[in-house]
This record gives C-alpha cells, sequence and structure tokens, in this order.
C-alpha cells in the first residue's frame, strides 16, 4: 500500500465493502519491519499510541487500520472494508470524512474509547521530491478523550467538561482532587478523604478520572471506581510523583516557586501535576491558557453523598434526564456560561454564611431593580461563550468565528459594566457585583478595537477558507483581492467570446475542483471542438457520457493567476490571524477574568428573575442550629403542577430551637419530625422540599418559602426511593440499609437527615423494628435535623418518650368511602394506612380491592393484629426508656380486686383498719384467698 491509495480508501469509506475483509489477527507492532513503508508508519505510530483508536489522515480521510478498523466500524456502524495486505492477509480499514470527523469522535469519545488524530505534516508534493516511494510524515497532533474536550460540537454548552485526577500521600494519609475544565481554563485543587471521596467526585461529576495504576486496583476502591459515570484513565506512578509534579507545574505556569498559589501538599501537587502531564500528553505540545490552580477551603462546601445526590435530582433525573431536576426548574439564566456556573453552584453549596449572604446581597440587589436585571439580561442574551473561544483560540483549533467571539464578548462586557455604572448612582452596589464589574472592565480597550476593525461580516470556521478580513483592512490584501477578482471577470467574459468562436451556443465556462476551470459543451458539439481549426485552442481534458471538457491556454493563465492571488490573499489573511490571536492570548487572563464575571451576573440576575416570578424569598442563613420553613414548597413539583393547572400546598417544617441544649429537659422538642400518612399524601415531597430549600439557600439563591431561617447545614444525607443497584450487585433492600448505615455512621448535629420509609424492603416486623433503631440512632447518637417519613404507625408511640422527637402528619379526608389528600402536614399521627384506597384510586380491579377490604378486617380483628400489637408493645428495642411494669402474681391480683372493689368514701374508720387486716391476710396466704 503507497500513498496515492488515498482515492481507493475514499471509495472503500464511501461503502464498498468487500466480501472478503477478513479480521487480521496480526499484532501490527511485531511485523513492521516487513511492512510497506505506509504500513511502517502507520505501524510506529499506533505502537506509541497503543491505548487510542488511530486517525490516519489519508487526504480527506481519516482511515483506521487493523483491530482499530474493526472497533470503529461496529462502534459506529460504518463499512469495513479491507486495503492491501499485510503479512499476506488483507489489513481490515474504515474510514471517515475529515469534514464529518466531529460527529464520529462525539460518538467514539460517548461509548468510551480515545481517539489519538494523526495528521499529514506536510504537502504531499514534498514527500514525493523525496522519492517516488517516499511517505507523507505525519504524527498525532492531539488525543481526544473525554476530559479533554473543547469542540462546541463536542461539548454541552451549559455543562462543565472535567478531566478530574485523584491522587492519595504518605500512606494514605493524604487525599486530594484536582480538576480542570480544559475547555475554559478553571483549575481546582481540593483535599479530601477516601470517606469523602465518592461525595466529592459526584460533585465534581468529571468527565474523565485520571487515578495511578496502584488507586485503580486498590480493591477497597473499587465501589468508588465502579459508581463512577465516567471515563476512568489509569496511568503510571511517575504521572503522580508529587516532586516532578511541582516542577511541572512550575514550568507551566511560569513561575519560580509555587507559593504565591497556596501551600500544597504532597497529594495536591501529584493531582494537579498529573491533570498538566495529561495535558501536555494529549494535546501534543499545544498550551490551552489554565488558570493556576485554585484552592478550595477545606469543609467549604455542603458535603452531599452520590446517594443523595442522585434520589434529590439535583441536575439529572433518577432515569438520567435534565427535565424534571432542580437545575430544569430553576435555570434562568441567558447564556451557557451562567448555566454552567449555576449547576456548578448548585452542585456545591457553599458553608460559609458570610459567602453565602455576598451572594444573596447580589441576587436582593437585581430583585429590587427590575430594570437593570431586564435591560442586562436583554443584553447579556447575545452573549458569546467567551471562554470556550478563548480555549480553542489558545489550543490552536480556534477559527475566525472564535475572533469574532471575543469582540463581541468583550462588547457585551463593556456594556454591562455601563448598565451597572449607571445604576450605582442610584443604589450602593453589593460587594459581588462592583467585583463583576471590575473584571468586566479589564479587558483592553485596544484589543476589542483591533478586533473590530480587522474582522468581516460573513466569518467563515477555519481561518484556512479565507475571507474573513474586513475589505480597507490591509491594503496588500486588497490589491490580491482585486487581482483574483479580476481574473474572474475575465473568465466570465471569456464565454461570450468562446462563443462567438465555436458557434456552439449552449457552451459555457465551468469550474470544478479537479479540473480548475474549463470549457463544457455537450457531447454532440465536443466533435466540432475536437476537429480543426477550433483544436488549436481547445485541448480536451474529459469525456462524460453528456458532455465534453476542454481548456485553453488562455484560461490556463488566468486560472494560474486567480490561485496565485488568492494564495497570497489567504497568506496575509492568516498573517493577520495569527496576529490577531496573539493579541488575544496576551490578554488571555483578562478575557476569562470578564468572562467569569459575565457568568456570575448572569447567575445573580437569573436567581432574582426566578425570586420575582416565583415568589421565592430570601433566607436567613447563620451558624445556628435552626430549620425553620414557613410555606415552603417543591420548585419541580410546584411547576409541575403549575403546568396542569393545580396548586401546591405550602407547607411549615420547623426541625427544634436555633441553638444545641442537650441539658434543659425538652428544649429541643422538634429536632426530629416523625412524618406519617398515606401514600400519595406527599410525604415525600415535603421531605425533599426542605432538603431542596437548604441547597438553594447554600447556594446562595431565594427559597419557594414565605419564609426561611437555616442554620448551616455542612452534610446533607437523604434515604428515599428505592432503586436497585444490580451493577454493584445489590438488592433494592441491600441498597437500602447501605445508605442508612452510612447517615448513622457519619451524620452530626448540623447534618440535615431525610428519611423516607426506611424498612420497607423486608418482613414487616424486621422493617419495623430496623426503622425503631434508626430513629433511636439519630435521637441519641447523631442528634441530626431529621425528617423521618414512615408508614409504621407505631414509630409515632416514640414521641412520648423521645424528647427530641415530634409527630407530623399528613391531613386527609374521607369522602364517601374514597381518601382526598389535603397536602397538608399537620401535628399528629395518620390513624390509618388508607393502602387500599389508594390502591383503588390506582385502578386495582374492583375484586381485588373488596378481596382486600374483607382480608384487612379480618386481620384487624383476629389474632394476627393482637399479636403483632403484642409483639410491638414487648418490643426490647429501647429497653433503657422503657419503664418496668412488673406482672401481678396471683396474691397481688387479689389484693387489687379487693381495693377495686372498696368505695372508700362509704368505709368507717373500723372498716377501713378491717380491709388493712384483709389484706394482709391475702398477701400471707398462698393463692390470695383470705
Ligand atoms: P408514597 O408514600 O406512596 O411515596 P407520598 O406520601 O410520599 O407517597 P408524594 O410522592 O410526596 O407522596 O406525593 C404524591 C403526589 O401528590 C405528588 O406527585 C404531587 O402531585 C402531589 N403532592 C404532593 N405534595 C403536594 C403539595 N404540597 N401540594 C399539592 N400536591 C402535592
Amino acid at each position: 500500500m503507497d500513498e496515492p491509495g488515498v482515492k481507493a480508501a475514499e471509495k472503500a469509506a464511501a461503502g464498498r465493502a468487500r466480501s472478503d475483509a477478513r479480521p487480521a489477527s496480526v499484532r501490527p507492532a511485531r511485523h513492521a519491519g516487513r511492512a510497506t513503508p505506509m504500513i511502517a508508519q502507520y505501524i510506529e505510530i499506533k505502537a506509541a499510541n497503543p491505548d487510542s483508536l488511530l486517525f490516519y489522515r489519508m487526504g480527506d480521510f481519516y482511515e483506521l487500520f487493523f483491530e482499530d478498523a474493526e472497533v470503529a466500524s461496529r462502534a459506529l456502524g460504518i463499512t469495513l472494508t479491507s486495503r492491501g495486505q499485510h503479512m499476506g492477509r488483507d489489513i481490515p480499514m474504515c474510514g471517515v470524512p475529515v469534514k464529518a470527523a466531529d460527529e464520529y469522535l462525539q460518538r467514539l469519545i460517548r461509548l468510551g474509547h480515545r481517539v489519538a488524530v494523526c495528521e499529514q505534516l506536510e504537502d504531499p508534493a514534498e514527500a514525493r521530491k523525496r522519492g517516488a516511494k517516499s511517505v507523507v510524515r505525519r504524527n498525532v497532533t492531539r488525543l481526544v478523550t473525554a476530559g479533554t474536550l473543547t469542540e462546541d460540537t463536542l461539548l454541552d454548552a451549559r455543562r462543565a467538561n472535567y478531566l478530574a485526577a485523584v491522587a492519595r500521600a504518605h500512606g494514605g494519609e493524604e487525599w486530594a482532587l484536582a480538576w480542570l475544565d480544559i475547555s475554559t481554563g478553571a483549575f481546582h485543587l481540593a483535599k479530601t478523604t477516601q470517606a469523602a471521596l465518592d461525595s466529592d467526585l459526584a460533585r465534581l461529576d468529571p468527565s474523565e478520572l485520571l487515578l495511578s495504576n496502584a488507586l485503580y486496583e486498590d480493591t477497597t476502591l473499587k465501589p468508588v471506581w465502579s459508581g463512577l459515570r465516567c471515563a476512568l484513565t489509569p496511568l503510571s506512578r511517575e504521572s503522580f510523583e508529587s516532586t516532578t509534579a511541582e516542577r511541572r507545574l512550575r514550568d507551566y505556569f511560569g513561575v519560580a516557586a509555587l507559593d504565591a498559589f497556596g501551600a500544597f501538599e504532597r497529594a495536591e501537587l501529584a493531582a494537579a501535576g498529573a491533570v498538566i502531564a495529561y495535558v501536555e500528553l494529549t494535546q501534543a505540545g499545544q498550551r490551552p491558557t489554565i488558570s493556576p490552580p485554585r484552592r478550595e477551603r477545606e469543609d467549604a462546601v455542603l458535603q452531599i453523598d452520590p446517594a443523595t445526590r442522585a434520589n434529590l435530582e439535583l441536575t439529572r433525573t433518577v432515569r438520567g434526564e435534565a427535565e424534571g431536576s432542580l437545575v430544569a426548574a430553576i435555570d434562568r439564566t441567558v447564556t451557557a456560561a451562567g448555566a454552567r456556573e449555576l449547576a456548578e453552584r448548585l452542585s456545591g453549596p457553599l458553608t460559609d454564611p458570610a459567602e453565602i449572604d455576598s451572594r444573596l446581597d447580589a441576587v436582593a440587589f437585581f430583585v429590587d431593580d427590575e430594570r437593570l436585571r431586564e435591560d442586562l439580561r436583554a443584553r447579556m442574551r447575545a452573549a458569546p461563550d467567551l471562554a470556550r473561544a478563548l480555549s480553542r483560540l489558545a489550543l490552536g483549533r480556534g477559527g475566525p468565528r472564535d475572533l469574532a467571539a471575543i469582540r463581541d464578548g468583550l462588547a457585551t462586557a463593556r456594556a454591562l459594566a455601563g448598565l451597572i455604572g449607571q445604576a450605582e448612582g442610584l443604589a450602593p452596589l453589593p460587594a459581588e457585583i462592583s467585583a463583576a464589574t471590575a473584571a468586566l472592565e479589564a479587558p483592553d480597550l485596544v484589543l476589542a478595537e483591533a478586533l473590530a476593525a480587522a474582522l468581516g461580516g460573513e466569518l467563515p470556521l477555519m481561518a484556512r477558507d479565507g475571507g474573513f478580513v474586513r475589505a480597507g483592512y490591509r491594503e496588500d490584501l486588497d490589491g490580491q483581492r482585486a487581482l483574483r477578482d479580476e481574473s474572474r471577470k475575465v473568465i466570465a467574459g471569456l464565454q461570450a467570446r468562446y462563443v462567438e468562436k465555436t458557434g456552439v451556443k449552449s457552451l459555457k465556462v465551468r469550474h470544478n475542483n479537479v479540473l480548475g476551470y474549463f470549457v463544457d459543451v455537450t457531447q454532440n458539439h465536443g466533435a466540432r471542438l475536437l476537429a480543426a481549426p477550433l483544436n488549436e485552442s481547445f485541448i480536451h481534458r474529459q469525456t462524460l457520457a453528456s458532455a465534453m471538457r476542454f481548456t485553453t491556454v488562455e484560461l490556463g493563465e488566468l486560472e494560474a493567476k486567480i490561485a496565485a492571488a488568492g494564495e497570497r490573499a489567504l497568506g496575509i489573511e492568516l498573517e493577520i490571524f495569527e496576529a490577531l490571536r496573539e493579541k488575544v492570548l496576551a490578554a488571555a487572563d483578562a478575557v476569562k477574568a470578564a468572562a467569569a464575571a459575565l457568568a456570575r451576573l448572569d447567575v445573580h440576575s437569573a436567581f432574582a428573575e426566578l425570586a420575582v416570578a416565583e415568589r421565592h424569598v430570601r433566607p436567613r442563613i447563620d451558624r445556628s442550629l435552626a430549620f425553620r420553613i414557613v410555606a415552603g414548597r417543591h420548585p419541580v413539583v410546584e411547576r409541575a403542577l403549575k403546568r396542569s393547572g393545580e396548586t401546591f400546598i405550602a407547607n411549615d417544617c420547623d426541625l427544634g430551637p436555633a441553638s444545641y441544649d442537650d441539658t434543659e429537659e425538652g428544649v429541643e422538642r422538634g429536632r426530629i419530625w416523625l412524618v406519617t400518612g398515606p401514600n400519595m399524601a406527599g410525604k415525600s415531597t415535603f421531605l425533599r422540599q426542605n432538603a431542596l430549600i437548604a441547597i438553594l439557600a447554600q447556594t446562595g439563591a431565594f427559597v419557594p418559602a414565605e419564609l426561611a431561617h437555616i442554620g448551616i447545614v455542612d452534610r446533607l444525607f437523604s434515604r428515599v426511593g428505592a432503586a436497585d443497584d444490580l451493577a454493584r450487585g445489590r438488592s433494592t433492600f441491600m441498597v437500602e440499609m447501605v445508605e442508612t448505615a452510612a447517615i448513622l455512621n457519619q451524620a452530626g448535629p448540623r447534618s440535615l437527615v431525610i428519611l423516607d420509609e426506611i424498612g420497607r424492603g423486608t418482613a414487616t416486623f424486621d422493617g419495623l423494628s430496623i426503622a425503631w433503631g434508626t430513629v433511636e440512632h439519630l435521637h441519641e447518637v447523631n442528634v441530626a435535623r431529621t425528617l423521618f417519613a414512615t408508614h409504621f404507625h407505631e414509630l409515632t408511640s416514640l414521641a412520648q418518650r423521645l424528647k427530641r422527637i415530634v409527630n407530623a402528619t399528613m391531613k386527609v379526608k374521607e369522602w364517601g368511602g374514597d381518601v382526598v389528600f389535603l397536602h397538608e402536614v399537620v401535628p399528629g399521627a395518620a390513624d390509618r394506612s388508607y393502602g387500599i384506597q389508594v390502591a383503588k384510586l390506582a385502578g386495582l380491579p374492583a375484586s381485588v380491592v373488596a378481596r382486600a377490604k374483607e382480608v384487612l378486617a379480618m386481620l384487624e380483628e383476629g389474632e394476627a393484629a393482637r399479636a403483632g400489637a403484642r409483639l410491638i408493645d414487648d418490643l426490647p428495642l429501647f429497653s433503657a426508656a422503657r419503664e418496668p411494669v412488673a406482672r401481678p402474681d396471683g396474691r397481688a391480683q387479689a389484693v387489687l380486686d379487693l381495693i377495686a372493689e372498696t368505695v372508700p368514701d362509704e368505709l368507717t374508720p373500723r372498716e377501713a383498719l378491717d380491709l388493712v387486716y384483709r389484706i394482709k391476710l391475702k398477701l400471707a396466704s398462698d393463692d390470695g384467698a383470705d
């Protein structure tokens, strides 16, 4: 197989499979010695990238060979064919057109593959100069992996795309995470622990996680890795070496010491170093504009474990959809960068009241100034994605449209700063907003002006397509363009001359990529041009079924002129592009700061918009233990009900006093709410809405309530709904117990715990017993603010004995034998379950409902109910709290009976004395007889 085989490759990729294509069992690297020069080159490059599918550039196609071809053809559903032979066997091959490569890349990445893109590094003509058998120089210019994408077509505009690394140091004492969004340059670092690893990773939700082989193989960590939805990339130990990492970071950020960024621990260095090393590897020397690593304070964010995060459906529903999630219900941002910022904030609510208040001040400012909010949002709506355009330019993947994005983004930034400046006269600006305004003004005006002066209106995607520099910007460019256009005009004029010369009225001068300009006549007129004297001017080039094509010396010369002028014009344009790109990169930090400020303003004003539209209020946040919500609502359920014209019933929740004081009897009453009520009455909704209100409040948003006072929650736990986790080999009940165990082992007084129906998936008494024990543990040991919904009505008796517990129930009304849910939470315990009524509502056959009623009646009257009641009475689960009640023996019973029969008011003193003697006598006898 040699180089000019490109055409054959095109044909093959266009779908002509050969039926004798056999999978090659050869391991390419072993046979490199006996291969054709091109295959030898392929094998060498593939050997250097064994874990990636190699996209090998051949003309207008990327070709895949050997096993790669088999894998890719299966994954992409494209034809597998073969090309040439190697070691006596056909070489399997498939290909994708370069123009459509992004789409194929996206599909391969989604399926978990990595792709090494191998480009031609010289013109094939250059290669031919070295000899007929020479191969075009090629090399890998980029590794495309899930965590290192930058193209808009490959990315979700409204989500960050993190490449994360986890590192362990000091024999497991130190853990750290580093995460980078290469598409915006945002780079973060945080310490973590083995226990918090899964929560932290669930929050970051990276697209790709780098880890050392040792961590990857560690059996205790397998459950963490298998719970992740992202690509896992194990790397050698050297990639995580902390001293090399330090040097690598210093080099990358061009600093002599890292102290300016913070005093990093070894695990932090290792994680950050691994990220940078991987960027250098995958970008093949191109340098994205990464911001210096920002270190997250320990405990800076509300910890939410993966199960809770999934259950509360913060960014996607349990079914994996965006619609129906909290984000979908509350996101009013108008830019993609704003949407990314909002999703990120919601994933990591804060724990510092001052920081939260600062965000709330900004939201309040926009709530109060409706005019500014609307003007700002209208102006922002058209703002391009500055950060992602900048990143593409830095990586050499940007085009004229990215330059235009910077131009327009900077113009928006200025305009926003102007609008806020006008408002400043009316009210003092909150700190968040004045900081954002300063950042909006940071980029140099000269840059925006330079871009505006150079770029034209219609812009191509790629700089090499040309035509993006405005006319009048550079004289020499205008000159070359005029030359090119002039020649084109001359060619257009030629057609008329040739018609006259040949007498063929239908003669046309046309253009295509293969022949260039040519004279086109129908087949029957062709003969005239082939014959003398016309054959002196018209040179035959091609005969088609219905047409004949000719060229002329004149056309050839003009074409050469056009090509030369076009090439020179393009050269000038590329030079201008490069100069502008460098200008932009020189201002990268300021541009990034402006982009971040824009995103923040979008979020603040979007929260304000939401607050006004949905009647949300500013929460009061402090370091107390209060959790007091008046008329709280569930933002997602409320939205769904509104769509069908129904009203959401608001409910209060007050989880005890603001301070923690265990010494005064009863002072903490209400820390735990036991919520009972029938199915469908709204228990789950009530539980979740309170968790969501806490999350929103600590995110810095207003909340769906009339009043909210929340003492910072440091960890949020939930055990709601039940889903099998068969992938991890756990049944529904097992999942429930694992999650409950995690809560009981970790929740503290600052936590908020939401427990929905513990102990459902097992036998009734087992379930009740587990629920019982769980409540006691929460009450005595965790002392967390807790909402506990249950169907076990027996649990409500705990409220009499355990001082922190109060009972709450969902109000229902019975109406003609059916049950009506009022969705109102009121004090007290539910009297019955109404399970059968709910089943009837669900459409269970009438015969089944009737039979169930009979069975229930029997159970309620019969032995089973009594046995159950006795068992509950006898439950030894909380023996410490139970009053010991001794069973009276026969003598004591006789005495008691005697006393019961006596009417004290009717006794004379003498009779009373007699009674005492009789009592003594009864106690002295064996059986209580007189
Ligand atoms: P189950 O015990 O079967 O899980 P549940 O008591 O937890 O039921 P939810 O799932 O919370 O009940 O609510 C059932 C439905 O009732 C919701 O889908 C919603 O349509 C409606 N609902 C719940 N709360 C309210 C409310 N406060 N106002 C109006 N409708 C509500």
